[in-house]
């Protein structure tokens, strides 16, 4: 059976499905429940409880291999199974009649209340553990098995209604060969990280879960976005084929990563990195970039469990960026929550459109706890290299108004305590909103630089969701009015000689950033494992002739249209390049 959903991620896999669920302890009936006996309900627990440590058991024998890290917090779920105190309190309210699921929920419910009033930030994290040790015994409960994308057996093909970007932050990246969800678009963080980390990926497949099973064959071609579920023999030769094919084009394109980004006639472009954290790059990602033109630095807020990252963790991330980059410039992002972003720990507020809600800057300019520690560890941290402070979500002047000011007053608490910085950090914002995007020539006399954020610019450009599948055709990311509009700004930029990049996913990828450059871009932002394609086209194209595109492109009425004219060029510069690597082959 073949079904169709949005093409996210490159690259063609044949493999086996697993079906992730997270487990959802809300509402399910458990069997244990109904035993007659207290005893055998007893049992019941107990039994529970072991599977619960031997599972921990395996995992950690597992992880261990890989990163003690990792296997550390499942050391600490261990003890925390085995706590005399939580396992007695359970025992005895399970022997005053209590249903087992009850007695686990209730008492774990006091010990996480208590921990989660502690001040102690170590002790606030361990109430997060208790959560995750109390489902494990729950679903031990209910004799379901586990499911963890952080830890896989073997490779396989994940298969999900969604996946959220905290389980797709953890992921297991060794062993997830593609993603196929039936929620999700083309620029959810799910997409964003599945390219990022160069995973295949279809996104929005409808009604995907009803035709799958776990271990069902399947073939995933992350280009087309098609998705084959128990390919016969003939299907699976068709797309080994095709595997080889496209990784040879791959290890062509591959010979670009390392050279310089300049066209034909002499214009270089900056190529840059949108980063989560720089622990997750390779030293050649380091060196073939231009520096860090994103670092979503809310990543390090749902990788942390149980509560945000102090001072301390972020100056540690943030300096540890800006001296890998030596000198090369690290635009830091500063917390970008809301919309699909959540924190567990943060009781964020209850939108109808959170898209449009309190989100990110406006977030941060309540909060402002949470903003002083983040500009305190970012301001630390410039003082060890280049870092640019790059505030998301800026809808008016007033909004970097504001920002800036609270900025400055995060710089006169470090003046006080006599801690150095950078007293000139250069201080910018996203363009990802219309409102200042069209006012770019007023932005422009104001900030330090900018960067187009055109994942967000088209959902807010085109009125239509970024993660919801069902409007897909209508996020028209190729549609002339977004180029346009990215026109004007770039206009704006170039006559004030001030920097100005995109970062959106448009950025990194080999057809759309034809147009940006011609557009007058001349740095883009963009994923390490889009590097390569996109150097391959801008050295193969003169600015001139990108410039006639962008022109050609604005000219347009369709979004179809311009994503036909500007594939069919990157098409033919890719083209050109596999004819001089044979011809180099040849000689
Ligand atoms: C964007 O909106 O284009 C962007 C880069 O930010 P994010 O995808 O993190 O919202
Ligand atoms: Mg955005």
């Amino acid at each position: 059976m073949e079904k169709q959903g949005l093409a996210i991620s490159d690259g063609i896999v044949c493999g086996k499905i697993l079906i992730y669920e997270p487990y959802n302890p809300e509402g399910v009936e458990y069997e244990a429940d109904c035993l007659e006996g207290t005893q055998e309900r007893l049992d019941a627990y107990l039994q529970a409880l072991d599977s619960a440590r031997l599972e921990l058991d395996g995992i950690i024998d597992a992880v261990k291999r890989h990163s003690l890290e990792k296997a550390e917090i499942f050391q600490t779920h261990k003890i925390l199974v085995n706590d005399v105190a939580i396992d007695q309190e359970i025992q005895e309210q399970i022997m005053s009649g209590k249903p087992v699921s009850q007695a686990i929920t209730d008492v774990f419910a006091l010990f996480i209340r208590m921990l989660g009033q502690a001040k102690n930030s170590f002790t606030n994290e361990r109430a997060a553990d208790l959560k995750d040790v109390r489902n494990r015994i729950l679903r031990c409960l209910e004799g379901k098995p586990d499911k963890n994308l952080s830890l896989l057996p073997e490779p396989c093909v994940i298969f999900a209604r969604e996946l959220l970007p905290s389980d797709t932050a953890t992921i297991d990246q060794k062993n997830v060969r593609a993603i196929v969800t039936e929620l999700g678009g083309a620029t959810s963080h799910t997409a964003i990280i599945a390219r990022s980390y160069g995973i295949p990926a279809v996104l929005g497949v409808e009604d995907l879960l009803s035709y799958a099973a776990d271990g069902d064959d399947v073939i995933v071609d992350g280009a087309a976005g098609v998705v084959i579920l128990r390919p016969d023999a003939q299907k699976m030769d068709e797309y080994r084929q095709k595997q080889v094919v496209s990784e040879k084009c791959r290890q062509i394109a591959q010979a670009y990563r390392h050279i310089p980004a300049v066209t034909q006639d002499g214009t270089a472009v900056a190529i840059e990195l949108n980063i989560s954290s720089v622990g997750r790059l390779s030293a050649d990602d380091i060196a073939v970039a231009d520096g860090v033109g994103l670092m979503r630095s809310e990543f390090l807020y749902m990788q942390s469990k149980g509560r945000p990252p102090d001072e301390e963790d972020q100056f540690r991330e943030y300096k540890a960026a800006v001296c890998a980059f030596k000198g090369k410039p690290v635009i830091l992002r500063t917390l970008d929550i809301g919309g699909d972003k959540q924190l567990p720990y943060m009781a964020l507020p209850q939108e109808d459109n959170p898209f449009l809600g309190k989100r990110a800057l406006r977030l941060c300019l309540k909060e402002t706890a949470i903003f002083r520690t983040q500009l305190r560890a970012a301001l630390r941290a410039s003082y060890f290299g280049e870092l640019w402070l790059m505030f998301p979500m800026v809808g008016s002047l007033e909004d970097f108004r504001a920002a800036k000011a609270f900025t400055r007053s995060v710089m006169a608490e470090l003046d006080k305590e006599k801690i150095p910085y950078n007293r000139n950090i250069p201080l910018g914002i996203m363009i990802e909103i219309p409102s200042i995007a069209l006012i770019a020539d007023q932005v422009v006399q104001e900030v330090d630089f900018a960067s187009i954020g055109t994942n967000d610019l088209c959902q807010y450009l085109m009125a239509a969701d970024r993660l919801n599948p069902s409007v897909a055709s209508y996020y028209q990311d190729y549609h002339p009015a977004l180029f346009r509009l990215i026109g004007y700004v770039a206009e704006q930029f170039s006559k004030s000689g001030k920097s100005l990049s995109v970062c959106g996913e448009l950025g990194g990828n080999p057809a759309a950033a034809i147009a940006l450059v011609g557009l007058g871009l001349r740095t883009l932002s963009m994923n390490a494992a889009s590097i390569a394609e996109v150097k391959q086209v801008i050295t193969g194209i003169t600015v001139q002739e990108a410039q006639q595109l962008a022109t050609a492109v604005c000219a347009l009425e369709t979004a179809v249209e311009a994503k036909r004219i500007l594939t069919e060029a990157a098409e033919a510069i890719a083209h050109r390049s596999v004819t001089v690597q044979q011809n180099v082959n040849n000689a």
